[in-house]
């Protein structure tokens, strides 16, 4: 999920402009990656060798009540669904009748080794120390140590809410199409990522991993990779991973980063290889996103980001280029002009040059 209001986009070169330059970008050939000598795969293994070396350790997520202390208790205002049914005219009329905004009392924790807040709100917090047994699999304050250890950049989560109700916006999602009982178990807006009555799952890690990717997408939204994005998406538009990331360019990105961080090494390859140029755009992304963490603030698991991030430069970086070579060569008006605009970002990026 993402909700958000921002849908300015991003500056771009004309496409009358790219599509005179087509043939400059012929000539482009890959550069050669330092790091290539890094991975541990070596050219000769297996497909399950590759996806073994590329997998993540699955770890545990176990509670860590001795990270996360008890700031402040006080008031705020969190979104409710009023008592209006609908159907409402535009998202601005459901905010405005759908939506109340109600005083809450909540308590504020701190998180050891993170600079994330967490909400929640007292009610929730009470029943939750007191041990319900409906509450037994409800994700709380001390679950999120092992999570936000796990996120390559955990200061993307500037707010985490932990919701005891539905998402106020499920009514609008329904009304509007995708489905007519989507309940979301989590959402991101401005680096707050909210949970609604989520409970601990083999698949926590992942669907919190989606919602950051939400906010690395958004990190970078100012340079081209939103754009660089939706061409790659267009030009791919063969391979869809799920029935929810077709919703949007958001979603497609954000389903694509459960590949690209999660465990498995087979479905990260899998994604690679079905959508190569998706791939190269998103791990432009976590590239800087990696560089940029400072070294004590890195994720337990950036080495493996690193070595997927490294995989991506020396191993899909060719198959792409070939893909777009051909675009340029065989596709049609559009994809030539997608695929030179591809072509012009790895260049800026130094993943290409002039041969
Ligand atoms: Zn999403």
């Amino acid at each position: 999920m993402y909700l958000d209001a921002n849908h300015s986009s991003p500056r771009q070169p004309a496409a009358a402009q790219i599509a005179e330059h087509i043939p400059q970008y012929l000539n482009l050939k890959v550069v050669r990656i330092e790091s290539a000598h890094l991975l541990s795969v070596n050219p000769a293994a297996s497909a399950q060798a590759t996806a073994r070396a590329l997998s993540i350790p699955v770890r545990s997520l176990m509670a860590r009540p001795d990270r996360v202390t008890h700031r402040t208790s006080d008031t705020e205002k969190w979104d409710q669904r009023s008592n209006v049914e609908g159907p409402f005219k535009d998202f601005d009329d459901f905010y405005a009748r759908g939506v109340d905004r109600v005083p809450t009392d909540v308590r504020r924790y701190n998180v050891a080794g993170h600079s994330c807040e967490v909400i929640i709100p007292e009610r929730y917090a009470s029943e939750l120390d007191a041990g319900k047994s409906e509450y037994d699999k409800r994700l709380g304050p001390a679950d999120l140590p092992a999570l936000l250890d796990a996120m390559p950049n955990s200061s993307y989560f500037r707010k985490i809410y932990l919701s005891d109700l539905r998402n106020p916006e499920d009514a609008w999602v329904n009304q509007t199409g995708f489905s007519t009982d989507f309940r979301a178990a989590m959402s991101m807006v401005n680096a707050e990522l909210t949970t609604y009555m989520t409970e601990r799952s083999s698949h926590l890690r992942r669907d919190v991993l989606h919602e950051w990717s939400h906010q690395l997408r958004y990190e970078y939204w100012d340079t081209e990779i939103t754009e660089r994005f939706k061409n790659a998406v267009d030009l791919e538009s063969d391979w869809k991973p799920n029935a929810y990331a077709a919703r949007n360019n958001g979603e497609q990105w954000a389903v694509l980063g459960e590949r690209m961080l999660g465990n498995s090494g087979e479905e990260f390859l899998e994604a690679a290889n079905f959508a190569p140029l998706r791939t190269i755009v998103y791990m432009r992304a976590l590239k800087h996103c990696l560089d940029g963490v400072s070294a004590d603030r890195r994720s337990i698991d950036h080495s493996y980001y690193v070595a997927r991030q490294r995989y991506v430069d020396e191993k899909v970086l060719p198959v792409a280029q070939k893909k777009l070579l051909n675009l340029i060569e065989h596709g049609n008006e559009d994809e030539k002009v997608w695929a030179a605009e591809l072509l012009r970002y790895l260049q800026c990026e130094g993943l290409i040059a002039a041969a």
